[in-house]
């Protein structure tokens, strides 16, 4: 099982987790472009990618989400809640009234039954073998269009693909694409596992200011190997704690330094959200989890989302590096820096 970070901070996170069988992509915050180029780099193949999974709605979690679901034509997995938000989010639209809200809600449930029941194929997701009675949410009809045509045949592989980078439709006659399309969407919930190919995944909720957040336990079944992805939470809640027992790779947010942060450039607005009880871990915070509620078991401990402006690699090293310290059994776990510039070497077990 595999687990390489792409980016992990405020300007962008996502990584890519593959097991003997399948590979997924948590996350989508940087640019199409950029995704793309970290992958080469890492030697990570997007066309091997069977799912995009998103943790919530922020920016620095989804920005390139639309134009690489669209060139790699996978389904993206959200909760309900996330999908929603993200929806709401790009999709440009004066303020609707409760009336107008209604018939749009209307008119989704029409066209999902328009397609339903004219048996349109959903994408690949069928053939993804998922299970918990999630829902397949295609998109309306009329959004299709960017994507059927042989244009898009032609950008996904042509040697001007990067020049398709935002997907807008050829300028003139042809409608604006919806900025929400995407060519399959899967629902999950927090709390129920569900699998992907031969990946078992248990999403688990986050105390974090987003719709619905969660982060994500992985589990091959071939190999049983554990690896979890939990950032961009507030505090550690028991059911965070007990989701990451008995895992071999924990991606964990060490997001800031409380003094730095305190002292640091940010309104005190931001500085109270980030502080919150939905806001982001401290590596304070982080290294009483690992002092205290950490089971030992990871080989590997990636910090992550660390932030640039009120934290210091060397800072959040440290505190993790202490707090397991005082832990003699557990000198063999090896910590880990995510970075924002570039992706980290391909952890492999
Ligand atoms: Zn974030
Ligand atoms: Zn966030």
């Amino acid at each position: 099982m595999r687990m390489t970070v792409l980016a992990s901070g405020s300007k962008g996170n996502s990584t890519v987790i593959a097991s003997a069988r399948t590979r997924v992509l948590v996350d989508a915050g940087l640019s199409c472009r950029e995704l793309l180029r970290r992958m080469a780099q890492a030697q990570e193949d997007p066309a091997a990618l069977d799912a995009i999974l998103i943790t919530h709605e922020h920016q620095d979690h989804v920005a390139g989400l639309a134009t690489l679901a669209r060139r790699l034509r996978i389904p993206v997995f959200f909760t309900e809640g996330t999908h929603r938000a993200w929806v709401r989010m790009v999709t440009p639209r004066a303020t609707m009234t409760y009336a107008q809200w209604l018939d749009h809600i209307q008119q989704e449930k029409a066209a999902r039954a328009a397609l339903a029941a004219q048996g349109v194929p959903q994408a690949r997701a069928a053939s993804l073998g998922t299970v918990g009675g999630m829902g397949t949410v295609p998109a309306p009809p009329q959004s299709l269009d960017p994507i059927a045509g042989p244009r898009a045949e032609a950008t996904a592989s042509g040697a001007e693909a990067a020049s398709a980078e935002d997907e807008e439709g050829s300028p003139g006659a042809a409608p604006k694409p919806d900025p929400a399309y995407l060519p399959a969407v899967e629902y999950f919930h927090s709390g129920a596992n569900f699998s992907i190919g031969d990946l078992s995944i248990t999403p688990f909720t986050i105390p974090h200011d987003a719709a619905d957040p969660c982060g994500f336990v992985f589990e091959s079944r071939s190999d049983s190997i554990r690896m979890a992805i939990a950032t961009d939470l507030g505090y550690m809640p028991p059911n965070v704690k007990s989701a990451l027992k008995r895992v071999d790779v924990l991606l964990l947010e060490s997001n800031h330094d409380l003094e730095m942060l305190k002292d640091g450039p940010y309104p005190w607005a931001v500085k109270q959200r980030v502080l919150s009880r939905v806001g982001h871990l401290s590596n304070h915070a982080t290294a009483e989890f690992l002092a205290r509620d950490y089971d030992g078991g990871a080989t590997y401990i990636v910090l992550g989302h660390l932030s640039e402006a009120n934290n210091a690699p060397e800072l959040a090293l440290l505190s993790a590096e202490q707090a397991l310290a005082g832990r003699m059994t557990l000198l063999g776990n090896r910590i880990l820096l995510a970075q924002q510039a570039a992706p980290l070497a391909p952890i492999c077990l």
